[in-house]
């Protein structure tokens, strides 16, 4: 399969290309020529599949003219070491839970998968090293350090601002060692981002090492949330529940709703999509303006999602340019919403205290959506329950002025002891630290 540039102004790469690349030539977001489509037989056969059997069609779809199936087989299965389950909040709500993975939340899927596809590329090539540069506020570098550990022929470094992630999510990459390197980086999360952008375009730094990304531009991170739509589907169609299917989906960069929609042009049956924002709103204002006019983040207690400027918004101009115009193509299919913090702790208190349900500050934007979107009553509404309530814990407990129980994965990491490289926000600092390596 060739991959192109939404920016249409770079050659076409192969898969391994765009995998180890990450943004093409023009700056623009890799996307696969073709999406391949499921028969309505195939769809309904994943009823009575395994999470492994759906997920090895969709893979197969995207990837199978450029992996052995053996070898596909074996990454989507080494991926996922967890399930992604639904389960009812009340009558017509569900929560996909994406949370039963190493780091807890739902970016494990695709940092687990990209890091196995990369590594067996690397391994087929017998090569240089790659090196991963992942600026984090937290998730991210959490997800992407665990994928990556122990894979052969890659180094990750994860810059992190000093002070600013919280105890918990910091010891999830401070304390790995062998082929993770944290560093704290005297600046913020925005210092960060510029740092590892300026590493790319650095003509001497790329000449003395190959460095690449992991966050959700890189096809190889985000193809694979496609995986649990289709599996939230089958457990749905076993009980008779996935008739008329409404995702909504808690969105910061936009690349696990992105994921959904690749999979209903592949023939997922979902009746219509909505994103669910906190205060930063620039999709919401997209959808019903027409214009798109990304700005600076603000802070939120769903941190995660404060994003200014949603990188996948290019691959969603150009999914649904393909079929006509793209704002009417767009609004047909997908809906927004945004949420103040005030909003987002009224909804946990509230499904808490009347369904006994534990939700995080992000998919509490998604249940709310699906709520305020007032379901028909033959309407089935799934939240993406993006991270698992103890990650936010200081937060959790605040608002609903409990001592939530940190799963026995979280307290692992929390016994290590933290390996960190101080640098200053500095451009020649990193660079030096990096042509030193
Ligand atoms: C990354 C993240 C999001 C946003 O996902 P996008 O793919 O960037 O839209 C939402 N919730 C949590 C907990 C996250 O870590």
């Amino acid at each position: 399969m060739k991959y192109y540039s939404t920016n249409k102004q770079a050659p076409q790469a192969s898969l391994k290309e765009a995998v180890i690349k990450g943004l093409a030539g023009d700056k623009g977001l890799f996307m696969p020529e073709q999406i391949k489509s499921f028969t309505p037989e195939q769809i309904a056969s994943m009823k009575n599949k395994s999470f492994h059997e759906i997920a090895y069609m969709v893979a197969n779809a995207f990837f199978g003219e450029d992996v052995e199936p053996d070898v596909l087989k074996r990454i989507v299965e080494d991926t996922l070491s967890f399930d992604t389950p639904v389960v009812p909040v009340n009558d017509n709500i569900y929560s996909l839970e994406l949370y039963h993975g190493p780091t807890l939340a739902f970016k494990d899927v695709g940092a687990r998968f990209m890091a196995r596809l990369l590594g067996y590329f690397i391994k087929k090539e017998g090569k240089e090293k790659v090196n991963v540069l992942v600026a984090t506020s937290g998730d991210t570098g959490s997800a992407v350090a665990n994928g990556f550990l122990g894979v052969p022929g890659i180094h990750v470094y994860v810059l992190y601002p000093k002070g600013k992630v919280s105890p918990i999510q910091e010891c999830q990459f401070t304390t790995l060692g062998q082929n993770i390197t944290a560093l704290e980086i005297d600046g913020t999360f925005d210092d960060c981002q510029a740092l590892v952008k300026s590493a790319f375009m650095d003509a001497e730094l790329n000449n003395h090492m190959k460095l690449t990304s992991a966050n959700s531009i890189n096809v190889a991170r985000f193809l694979p949330q496609s995986f649990y739509y289709f599996h939230a589907y089958a457990q749905l169609a076993r009980q008779g529940k996935a008739n008329e299917l409404v995702f909504c989906v808690p969105s910061g960069n936009f690349g696990n709703i992105t994921a959904g929609i690749f999979g209903y042009y592949m023939g997922l049956p979902v009746k219509r999509f909505i994103a669910a924002n906190n205060r930063n709103d620039v999709f919401l204002e997209y959808l019903n303006t027409g214009i798109y006019n990304p700005r600076p983040s603000v802070s939120t207690i769903a941190n995660a999602m404060d994003v200014g400027y949603p990188s996948n918004f290019a691959r969603i101009i150009d999914l649904f340019g393909q079929k006509e115009d793209a704002y009417t193509a767009i609004k047909s299919l997908v809906t927004g919403y945004r949420y103040t913090d005030e909003e987002i702790a009224e909804t946990m208190r509230k499904v808490y205290n009347e369904y006994g349900y534990l939700l995080d500050p992000h998919g509490a934007c998604g249940y709310q959506a699906l709520v305020d979107n007032k379901l028909a009553a033959q309407e089935t509404g799934v939240f993406l329950e993006t991270a698992h309530p103890a990650k936010f814990k200081g937060t959790v407990d605040e608002i609903l002025k409990s001592d939530i129980e940190i799963p026995s994965k979280l307290r692992e990491f929390m016994k290590g002891t933290k390996q960190s490289t101080n640098l200053s926000k500095e451009f020649s600092d990193f660079r030096n630290y990096l042509l030193n390596q």
